[in-house]
């Protein structure tokens, strides 16, 4: 194939060229089945790194608890998603480059034009460098493959048991996993630089709760320092244990070390085309990038506003949107607000965060609730913990648009 441009052929053929989507993620899939519902016939070429099945990543992070293995978490098979949705898969398949003038997506496996290019590539798991001879085995959980390597190490016999988990961040991810870890009955320990858990998407307050709540489940918590180093533990009677010592100067020895601190958008593939990038790829209303023809949603876009929203309704917004988009009608995506449920059972929590950048503070209201407020005293977002999360629809309605 050509890969300074799609041949002549392919060119007089354009209205045949499919509409790709780089991808098998919630972002990929959904885009692709909102798109079947307003077009039968286009082409459609999913290109992606995984096996392309379809999981709901969320059940990564209460897997554990419900004695869930990895292969019961695919809803879905991608044989089956591809022939539902009348899309051609391209599994395990790199996409290496993008010709944003041809209109080309270069792939490990070959060459294909463009009608459409939509990137639903996701976002990867930070990593911090660490000191220590085993700092290669620190494991995260941002994909159902890597929930399969990280079961695996939890569920292999080393005869120590249970198993002692230390997990980086206390961030949301962080703090799902801790409740989902000890609620089956492991060990777990979680370090973060800050006060307390979910600092920066929780008011204090009710961040002390949930830090008593998984306490009293047994989680060992240590705020205001992070691993610096993981060693293979020596000692024989210790297995394969690993030695972590934190920035305090504190040792501690677990099985597996999760690192939970956050996830950024692998922006290469996009820089190089020539995209505009920030946070993410930067998109517009209509969900377009810089380049002609070229889209993104989901954890790899950032969307107007600068705003990067790496959770599942934002997706199903932007999916509806784009699908009507690539199908011929422009259609700006408007996101409502979007209250996320945190699954920490010890402490059920609903959050709904202020827009980066508002200026305000949080109030308590009444037992579980809280509010953040502006200078003006108009409700710009809301926690809601234990009983209280069944009011979310009643806080919702309280909030404003800024
Ligand atoms: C443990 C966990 C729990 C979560 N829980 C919740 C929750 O309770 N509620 C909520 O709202 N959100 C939750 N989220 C966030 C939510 O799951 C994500 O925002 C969403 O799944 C992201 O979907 P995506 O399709 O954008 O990205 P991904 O799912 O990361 O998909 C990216 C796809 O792109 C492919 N890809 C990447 N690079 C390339 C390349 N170069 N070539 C080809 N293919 C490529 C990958 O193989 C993959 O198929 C959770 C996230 C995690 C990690």
């Amino acid at each position: 194939m050509n890969t300074a441009g799609p041949t002549p052929d392919a060119q007089a053929n354009h209205g045949q060229l499919p509409l790709i989507i780089i991808g098998a993620g919630l972002a990929g899939w959904s885009v692709a089945r909102e798109f079947r519902k307003l077009d039968a016939d286009t082409p459609v070429l999913m290109i992606t790194l995984d096996s392309g099945d379809f999981y709901a990543k969320p059940s990564l992070s209460n897997a554990f608890a419900q004695g869930r293995a990895p292969t019961q978490l695919v809803s879905s098979a991608a044989a089956k998603m591809s022939s539902t949705q009348n899309v051609t898969l391209l599994p395990h398949t790199r996409v290496i480059s993008i010709d944003s003038q041809a209109q080309v997506v270069r792939t490990s496996q070959g060459d294909h034009p463009y009608r459409q290019l939509v990137l639903a590539s996701g976002a990867q798991a930070i990593r911090v460098p660490l000191g220590g001879d085993a700092a290669d085995q620190v494991l995260s959980v941002n994909s159902l493959d890597d929930f399969t390597a990280f079961h695996a190490r939890l569920t292999a016999d080393s005869g120590a048991q249970p198993k002692h988990v230390m997990i980086m961040g206390a961030g949301l991810i962080g703090c799902e996993f801790a409740n989902d870890l000890i609620g089956a009955g492991y060990q777990v320990s979680v370090a973060d630089p800050a006060v307390g858990p979910m600092a920066a998407l929780l008011p204090a307050e009710a961040g002390e709760q949930l830090k008593t709540a998984l306490s009293s489940l047994g989680v060992q918590w240590h705020f205001g320092s992070t691993a610096s180093a993981v060693n293979q533990a020596h000692e024989m009677e210790l297995g394969q244990r690993l030695d972590i010592t934190l920035s305090s100067g504190a040792t501690l020895q677990a099985d597996v070390v999760l690192s939970a601190i956050g996830l950024r958008a692998d922006l290469t593939l996009a820089s190089a085309a020539g995209l505009r990038c920030e946070r993410g790829v930067v998109v517009d209303d209509l969900l377009q990038t810089s380049a002609s023809q070229i889209y993104a949603l989901g954890d790899a876009a950032q969307y107007a506003g600068g705003r990067v929203l790496p959770y599942v309704m934002p997706i199903m917004n932007a999916a509806k949107a784009l699908a009507q988009t690539l199908a011929g009608t422009p259609t700006p995506v408007v996101f409502p607000l979007m209250p996320v449920a945190i699954k920490t059972p010890a402490l059920p929590l609903v959050a709904a965060s202020p827009a980066p950048g508002a200026s305000g503070a949080w109030h308590a209201v009444e037992a579980g609730v809280w509010q953040y407020k502006d200078a003006s005293d108009a409700v710009r977002g809301f926690v809601l913990a234990g009983g209280a999360t069944n009011r979310r629809a009643e806080q919702s309605s309280l909030v404003q648009a800024p």
